[in-house]
């Protein structure tokens, strides 16, 4: 049995040095991707569940590998974040939603508002506010149409200095959301002094509003919360009409998933603008 245990953990090791390594070699083409322009941004749509008109749109990255083809962000976020290289990555991203938004409006769309994703690393980077501030000037988007999702997780190093840094970017005129409540750990004191806007519900707990199971405690309960601290709430994640439908009891303001639309590079993106109530 001992010999038995020796070969399973000699498999374990060189299983993970083969990790280690893969995540080396990915690390190197991350470097290299925003010069090889290997990036894009697709866009989903965020819709009024009253009206079903479009409110905004959240940027998501892509990565188009030249060889590995589509690495999800869920695998490469992470990585960049070890690295750094969320830093110069986050940036293009900021840039590039600012501007495609700021060439819909000027292309006659009706002015809608572009979510962004900032990394808890990100989030912690002194000059911030200063990038962010410089990426409106030259795009030249008016505040109002940005947006920026955070998660709960962000604040736990240093709430203070989390919440000073959320309302110099409110002072800007940007918007500030809370993206997948309920998955992290903030308390609802500090919901409370958080200068936010928005919420949104998890998809998890989105997946679990089944016919079935009408396991809608969670949503219920975040909702009342959100409007009782008078936040805008969204879910994410929506894919049923069942689910659209309970969530519309509910109160909740807006929906994103894939019952509205995937996420989608621009020009489909356009297409899809165009045949949405409102414009
Ligand atoms: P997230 O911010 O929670 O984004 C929502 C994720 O749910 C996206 O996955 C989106 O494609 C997916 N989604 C949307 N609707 C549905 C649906 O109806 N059903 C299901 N099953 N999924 C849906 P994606 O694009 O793979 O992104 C994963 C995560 O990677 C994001 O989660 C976010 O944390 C991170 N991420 C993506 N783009 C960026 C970025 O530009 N910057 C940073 N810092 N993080 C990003
Ligand atoms: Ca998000
Ligand atoms: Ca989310
Ligand atoms: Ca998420």
């Amino acid at each position: 049995a001992k010999s038995i245990g020796r070969n399973n953990y000699q498999l374990f090791e060189s299983a993970m040095n083969k990790r280690a390594a893969e995540r080396l070699l990915l690390a190197g083409d991350l470097r290299r991707a925003l010069e090889r322009d290997e990036f894009f941004l697709a866009y989903q749509p965020q819709v009024c569940l009253t009206s079903g008109r479009i409110t905004g749109m959240e940027a998501l990255i892509r990565w188009q590998h030249p060889e590995r083809g589509f690495v999800s962000p869920g695998e490469f976020i992470p990585l960049a974040e070890e690295t750094k290289l969320i830093i110069p990555i986050g940036e293009w991203v900021l840039y590039t939603a600012c501007r495609q938004n700021k060439a819909w409006q000027d292309a006659g769309f009706t002015p809608v508002c572009v979510s962004v994703n900032l990394s808890a690393f990100q989030f912690g980077q002194p000059n911030l506010v200063a990038m962010i501030k410089k990426v409106l000037e030259e795009t030249g988007l008016e505040p109002q149409y940005l947006n920026l999702e955070i998660t709960e997780s962000i604040t736990m190093n240093n709430v203070e200095r989390a919440i000073n840094t959320m309302h110099e970017i409110n002072d800007l005129g940007i918007g500030i959301s809370i993206d997948d409540f309920g998955t992290g750990y903030s308390s609802l004191n500090y919901l409370k002094k958080f200068p936010i806007q928005t919420l949104k519900i998890d998809q998890s707990f989105v997946r679990d509003m089944t016919e079935e199971h009408q396991d809608v405690a969670i949503p219920t309960a975040i909702i009342a919360m959100a409007h009782s601290l008078n936040l805008k709430v969204i879910a994410e994640g929506v894919e049923t009409e069942v689910q659209q439908q309970m969530l519309r009891e509910r109160g909740c303001d807006e929906m994103q998933g894939y019952l509205i639309s995937r996420p989608l590079p621009a020009l489909e993106f356009e297409k899809l603008f165009h045949s949405l109530p409102g414009q």
